[in-house]
């Protein structure tokens, strides 16, 4: 087996290696150290806990060891798609270059222009940046990128989600034609095939296996939900998310609820705070400062709930978090993967849980079809979806109350939930008013719903109504002939059979 000792690095570096507790590299560090310390480019295909970040800082860091950097020409770049990955890059460059003198700088967005500029005038051996706001240096005037010998793009694929790309190909032409390109990416879609040929140059190819396999010390599961209806369907979610993590119990010791939408972040962060969880957001709307002090409350301990989307919450390492509930079934099948190896780190034993909609479906089976196992389904906690009418505990209605049946109040359309034992009933109000919200930028949803209401479950209990029940046929006589067109409406006398008088 390959060990560090083997792959030519500095001796400064190989001893904060040590320091780190690292035995041996891992395969993408095997493969990409090597030709990175000889000067050639890399095309690693890896994803996020494989070691990557190691595999791109550890050759720099020896390459960089010798020289000095000149006031605003930093001597190397990398380039991350967030901000809370580049501050992890920065984090590790901070561990390898602990026996070096090297200096730093990480620009990213959120943190002022000045002390960054003051950084950057002094000059910096490694820059390590988010594209938009290495963009806005460059355009200030504050950056020269001339002197760049070793750039780094890190987590491509998620560069081209996030749109960065043309970012990306406007800095590469910023850099001098001779620099190393370190390029790492865990998909190779088609885009990232033509900058990697357009901008690389005979690159050592490392391919590490793709993550398709969960780890085996993570325990999965799925509780499939329908809502009892549409226009309830998403605080009634939010119950089955509260209800799976008290189910868990004190085995949840914390947890990263992933959502697929950044509004639905804030939501259910909301909400569970609302219920007296120790819950907060993460994601890229967010300012700065409070991400970096919810990551921080979060890793030390202090946060036990962190509701973050994909992007805020990728390449994160926390090394235990004993559970994930994905709030969402992925978009992307891969993501999944990510999204569950946040627990079940370093050994540890962890547990998923996904909840899955109708609408979820087609996703939920490229997930499974990805990790190539059946994902044990729980039962819902809620019960089975119930008709509307059963699961409202809006105040039943009395047959002898004069019948509205079609025009349904206020009250009786505001979400109502249980609240779990000894969470205050306030939380509910706030929730409806969250839906409320919700629903007013979800109109399309909110006219389905109403459409769907016509359509089924109460339109039919009133039709069984005036079928039987009072029984408007029996009451005249035993005439079972109905009308048909007038609703509840008809005036009696249209239901009378005439004779002819003689
Ligand atoms: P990354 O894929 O860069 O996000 O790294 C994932 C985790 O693996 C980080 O916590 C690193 O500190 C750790 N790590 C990186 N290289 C090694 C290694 N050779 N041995 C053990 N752990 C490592």
């Amino acid at each position: 087996m390959t060990k560090f000792t083997d792959l030519n690095l500095n001796a400064k570096v190989l001893k904060a290696i040590d320091e780190a507790g690292y035995e041996s590299p891992t395969p993408i560090q095997a493969g990409a150290i090597p030709p990175a310390l000889e000067g050639r480019d890399v095309l690693g295909i890896a994803q996020t806990g494989t070691g990557k970040t190691a595999s791109f800082t550890l050759p720099m860091l020896s390459l960089l060891a010798r020289g000095r950097a000149r006031a605003r020409m930093p001597r190397s770049l990398v380039l991350c798609p967030t901000r809370e990955l580049a501050a992890q890059v920065a984090e590790n460059f901070d561990t390898y270059s602990k026996h070096l003198k090297l200096t730093k700088a990480l620009l990213i967005g959120g943190v002022s222009f000045k002390e960054q500029d003051k950084l950057i005038d002094k000059g910096v051996d490694v820059l390590i940046a988010t594209p938009g706001r290495l963009l806005d240096h460059f355009e200030r005037g504050k950056l020269i990128l001339s002197d760049v010998k070793v750039m780094v793009v890190d987590e491509a694929d998620r560069m081209l989600d996030m749109g960065f790309i043309p970012d990306i190909e406007r800095i590469f032409g910023l850099t001098p034609f001779t620099r190393q390109t370190l390029f790492f990416s865990a998909t190779m879609a088609p885009e990232i095939e033509r900058i990697t040929n357009t901008f690389l140059s005979n690159p050592e190819r490392i391919e590490v296996a793709r993550q398709a396999t969960t780890s085996e010390n993570i325990e999965q599961g799925v509780v499939m939900f329908k809502g009892s209806r549409k226009d309830r369907e998403a605080s009634e979610k939010r119950k089955l998310l509260r209800l799976l993590i008290d189910a868990e119990g004190e085995k949840c010791t914390n947890a990263i609820i992933f959502c697929n939408r950044k509004m639905d972040v804030d939501i259910v962060a909301k909400s569970l705070k609302k219920y007296g969880y120790d819950a907060a957001p993460i994601h890229g709307d967010l300012d700065q400062s409070q991400r970096t002090r919810t990551l921080e409350g979060f890793r030390g301990g202090e946060l036990r709930f962190l509701v973050a989307s994909d992007v805020a919450a990728r390449g994160l390492d926390v090394p235990s978090v004993s559970h994930v509930f994905n709030f969402d079934v992925p978009s992307h099948a891969e993501d999944y993967v990510h999204r569950i190896g946040r627990t079940g780190r370093a050994g540890r034993d962890g547990k998923a849980i996904m909840i899955c909609q109708p609408r979820d479906e087609k996703n939920f089976e490229d997930v499974e079809r990805l990790v190539q196992k059946e994902i044990p389904r729980i039962e819902n906690p809620l019960g089975k979806a119930k008709p509307a009418e059963e699961t409202s505990d809006a105040p039943a209605k009395s047959d002898d109350k004069p019948k509205r049946t079609r025009s349904r109040s206020r009250k009786a359309d505001k979400p109502v939930e249980a609240p779990a034992e000894g969470k205050q009933p306030q939380a509910e109000k706030a929730e409806a008013k969250v839906d409320a919200k919700t629903d007013d930028k979800a109109q399309p949803e909110k006219a389905e719903a109403a459409q769907d209401e016509r359509k089924s479950g109460r339109g039919n209990k009133d039709e069984k109504k005036s079928r039987g029940g009072r029984g408007r046929g029996d009451k005249r006589g035993g005439n079972d002939n109905r009308v048909v067109g007038l609703g509840d409406h008809t005036p009696d006398f249209i239901g009378l059979s005439f004779r002819e008088r003689i």
